[in-house]
């Protein structure tokens, strides 16, 4: 019942958001930041992904950032992610908004998405604007375009605030959308929590795909319980 009235939704719709979590790269493998997979050196994340520790120890934050990506990169796109790209293209306007850094949107072939947590892959220059997605050999390393060593992983790290810009993207297309559709968020994590609330306030549909209930789920007209790969491809065929 939910399934067919959301995929109706979905037909005849101009203006589609889409955010994802976690959980829509869970199919893919991707190793999470808590689990006992996901520490090294027996450092806690909140010890490293920050910017006192990068102050301090950019050598350690960035040993730490590079083992990170070599896991990631063992992972790769599912279908879930692929059912975003064909739902995108049968829309007459879409927006993706995700708060993972795994990079498997892009590796999927999104473009435009909207990183609120940015990307684990690049590399930031806090002196210069300069990022860049070059592979780094040797750490710590340094702007390749103003040479400066506070070349930093371009990712957000705790007690920072996200990219304005790119926030304010994302809440204006979830203000702006007939149907919004949530995969994989535990809707704990604000401002991205935020986005379905403000998407119900302006009167979109709002769908939820999601193996377990969230705290927000009763905003959601539809809850699919099942995962992003299995219930994606059907609901954006
Ligand atoms: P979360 O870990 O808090 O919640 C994940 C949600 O996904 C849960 O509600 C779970 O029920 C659901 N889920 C599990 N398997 C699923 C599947 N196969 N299909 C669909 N849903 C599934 O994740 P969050 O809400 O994204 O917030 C956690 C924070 O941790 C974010 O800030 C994020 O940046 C960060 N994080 C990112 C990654 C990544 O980049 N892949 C991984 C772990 C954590
Ligand atoms: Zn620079």
């Amino acid at each position: 019942m939910d399934m067919s009235e959301a995929k109706s939704k979905i037909q005849s719709a101009k203006r589609i958001c889409v955010s994802t979590g976690a959980g829509i790269s869970a199919e893919s493998g991707v190793p999470t930041f808590r689990g006992s997979d996901g520490l090294w050196k027996n450092f806690r994340p909140e010890e490293l992904a920050t910017m006192d520790a990068f102050l301090r120890d950019s050598k350690l934050v960035w040993e730490w950032y590079l083992w990170r990506r070599e896991k990631i990169k063992e992972a790769k796109p599912n279908a879930g992610h692929s059912a975003l790209i064909n739902l995108a293209a049968k829309v007459e306007n879409f927006t993706l908004v995700t708060q993972n850094v795994d990079n498997l949107h892009r590796e999927a072939g999104s473009a435009g998405v909207l990183e609120l947590h940015g990307n684990i892959m690049r590399n930031q220059c806090m002196n210069c604007s300069h990022s860049d997605y070059d592979l780094i050999e040797d750490i710590p390393p340094h702007c390749p375009a103003c040479g400066n060593e506070r070349y930093r992983p371009g990712v957000v790290w705790f007690g920072e605030s996200l990219p304005q810009d790119v926030m304010q993207k994302a809440f204006d297309a979830s203000a702006d959308c007939d149907v919004f559709i949530c995969v994989g968020s535990s809707n704990i994590v604000y401002p991205a929590a935020s986005l379905p609330q403000v998407a119900s306030e302006e009167g979109a549909y709002l769908i939820e795909v999601n193996p377990e209930p969230t705290p927000l789920s009763e905003i959601f007209h539809a809850s699919i319980r099942g995962t992003a790969a299995e219930i994606l491809p059907a609901l954006c065929e």
